[in-house]
């Protein structure tokens, strides 16, 4: 494990990790929803850890901590997000806020190197209020009446309820200084399976896809599921069934090569056994790094409702409901990895576009971004199994300080 510029403590980061899976331990994971006890005490120990790191800073007013630095030349803000999913996995975020940490503390203490790593947890990148409210935050896209607008999805609790009883109502919000980062970088699980059939280390992070959602609604009519004939129903929820159908079927002729689709909830108006539905739903995403090929797939979309209406049995109408931006990351970032990972201990890499969405797409919007992944046993996450091996967390560890240490110095 060599690649040392600087005496990365591969025991403490483990170490620190493990502390972090111990609160709000669940199974092997963890459970530590936005703003859960857990999840808040994971971000005061985050707090506490900063003297060591030579950083200042405490839990702002939507849950974001940023550590910052008074040591003089380049900064570079690194860090992820310490909640978790429901009854999820232990890696997924703080492995990279460990990371951003153990930057932080080999390089600020280090008298002969210009510049220094501030150290940031960003709230609810899960989602349990909303679409990384931290870090839009952070950017200047979260305003007030967002906030007082957002609700926990699994308990409907306001999010101004939940800052008012963790103490962080009126709090002021931490907000980027223009100019003041060299960037930011951000270390993930890869939440697949790819470097681990690769047997690389790092997956160097191209770009984070954009997501594009949509509410599609197949009206019919309700009507007596035993007495009204075959030929003359018309049947919402076969409708929607034969549309999914259908997409699968169109689609791959239209799609870039790794464009994902999923429809994720479907419900039938009014779902009940003996009645044919007159109404029914299905929540519809589309994910790619192109929004030219997203469009495109919309264009389809589109067109296969209309002619659905056209025949005249269900009308169908299709509302985009998210429309997520693609991420590009930064050139110059990818190749610090790059060249950090193919130190001697450094693993190997492998460039690849991100599926899932991270914190770091928000970041550049204002700053150049970069991302790196280490590998997930049997590709799982958002699972209490998802893990990493002790020697691809240290690796990990020892590329991101080392990228750290060439951003700053580049
Ligand atoms: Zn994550």
């Amino acid at each position: 494990m060599a690649n040392n510029s600087f005496p990365v403590d591969g025991a403490r980061v483990l170490a620190d990790l493990h502390t972090l899976r111990s609160i709000g331990a669940y199974k092997t994971g963890v459970h530590k929803p936005t703003f859960s006890e857990p999840h808040l005490r994971s971000l005061q120990w985050l707090v506490q850890r900063f003297p060591e790191a030579g950083l200042t800073g405490d839990i702002d007013g939507i849950g974001n901590v940023v550590g910052v630095s008074t040591k003089g030349g380049p900064k570079l803000l690194a860090g992820s997000h310490l909640e978790s999913q429901n009854y999820a996995g232990w890696l997924d975020g703080p492995l990279g806020v460990v990371y951003a940490l153990e930057a932080a503390r080999v390089i600020n203490s280090d008298p002969g190197m210009n510049g220094a790593v501030e150290v940031a947890a960003w709230c609810d990148e899960e989602g349990h209020f909303g679409q990384f409210l931290g870090s839009r935050s952070y950017v200047g896209a979260v305003s007030e009446a967002d906030i007082d607008a957002a609700r926990d999805r699994s308990s409907d609790r306001t999010m101004r309820e939940a800052l008012a009883s963790a103490g962080l109502a009126g709090r002021p919000r931490a907000r980027c200084e223009p100019g003041r980062h060299v960037g930011y970088l951000e270390a993930h699980i890869e939440q697949g399976e790819t470097l681990e059939s690769s047997g690389l280390k790092i997956g160097i992070v191209t770009s984070i896809v954009g997501i594009w959602q949509y509410r599609i609604r197949f009206t019919g009519e309700q009507n007596h599921a035993g007495t009204t004939r075959m030929a003359i129903r018309r049947d919402a929820g076969l409708a929607l069934a034969r549309f999914c159908v259908d997409i699968d079927d169109r689609f791959p002729a239209v799609c870039g090569p790794r464009t994902v689709w999923t429809t994720g909830r479907i419900t039938l108006d009014p779902g009940a056994p003996s009645i044919i539905p007159g109404a029914a739903e299905m929540l519809f995403q589309i994910r790619d790094d192109d929004t030219t090929v997203i469009a495109r797939l919309e264009d389809l979309l589109r067109g296969m409702a209309a002619d659905v209406s056209a025949q005249g049995r269900c009308t169908v109408a299709v509302e985009r409901i998210r429309t997520g931006a693609p991420a590009i990351m930064d050139a110059s970032f990818q190749q610090a990895i790059e060249d950090a990972s193919t130190s001697p201990g450094g693993g190997g890499s492998l460039r690849m576009p991100s599926g899932a969405g991270h914190d770091a797409q928000i970041l550049a919007t204002v700053m150049p971004a970069g991302m790196l992944f280490v590998p997930s046993i049997g590709g799982i996450s958002h699972h209490w199994t998802e893990n990493t091996a002790d020697a691809d967390i240290v690796t990990g560890a020892q590329v991101f300080v080392e990228t750290c240490r060439k951003l700053l110095t580049s």
